[in-house]
């Protein structure tokens, strides 16, 4: 049988590990490490994203795609919605994963913020401005752990210099689990979710899926 949950679809074995966020169980142990060692440091680990299912990034690339959600440029700020179709599909490969492809559907994955640093009633972005404001200091303290190989098997996948999504400074994975989720994905089988799927610029997706895939996908197989 295909193992569907490199592709968020199947059943992981999920823990709730802060409110209404999941993730995989083999990580836990690891995540809670972490979280005391930033809470020994100063800094409230907090979660703003975990395990993402198909469905709900269908739905944010859907959305996207219609003019529902706003597109935002490479520098970030809102863009008009391109007509024709294959640079619609790039604007939003800009800031959002190919369903079926996001690291979000390994369970493995999270967005992090410092919420001690957090000021009260702020609505977190997930941006590279935070990462370099306010939550600077948890940054720079993960940076350190991740170095000096003290970080319980978290690191950084979306960094500078590698493939062609955002450098995402808040995107912490769990990489010995990680690896175990994405041994078996294969192109093909994405591609047979995708004809089987309502999604939007679907043609062009297929078209070109081995290019999207050197370099939206597997540049983050780390
Ligand atoms: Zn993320």
């Amino acid at each position: 049988m295909t193992d569907l949950l490199p592709y968020g679809l199947g059943t992981p074995d999920l823990v709730e590990f802060q409110p209404g966020y999941f993730v995989e169980r083999e990580i836990v142990g690891d995540l809670q490490a972490l979280a005391e060692v930033a809470k020994a440091n100063g800094f409230e680990l907090r979660v703003e994203s975990a395990y993402r299912t198909f469905e709900k990034q269908l739905s944010i690339w859907n959305r996207k795609a219609r003019g529902e959600l706003p597109l935002l440029s490479e520098t970030g700020e809102r863009m008009e919605r391109p007509t024709d179709e294959e640079e619609l599909m790039y604007a939003i490969l800009t800031w959002s994963a190919l369903p079926g492809a996001s690291r979000h559907h390994l369970g493995t994955d999270i967005d992090v913020v410092d919420g001690a640093a957090c000021p009260e009633g702020y609505e977190v972005q997930l941006t590279p401005a935070e990462c370099d404001g306010m939550f600077a200091k948890f940054h720079a303290f993960l940076t350190a752990r991740m170095e000096s190989g003290t970080s319980f098997g978290f690191s950084r996948v979306f960094v500078p210099g590698r493939g062609k999504i955002k450098p995402e400074g808040w995107h912490i994975a769990h990489l010995p689990t990680s690896r175990k989720r994405l041994e078996h994905f294969s192109l093909d089988v994405l591609r047979n979710i995708y004809e089987r799927s309502d999604m939007e610029c679907k043609r062009v997706v297929l078209a070109r899926l081995p290019e999207l895939a050197e370099e939206y996908i597997y540049p983050y197989f780390v």
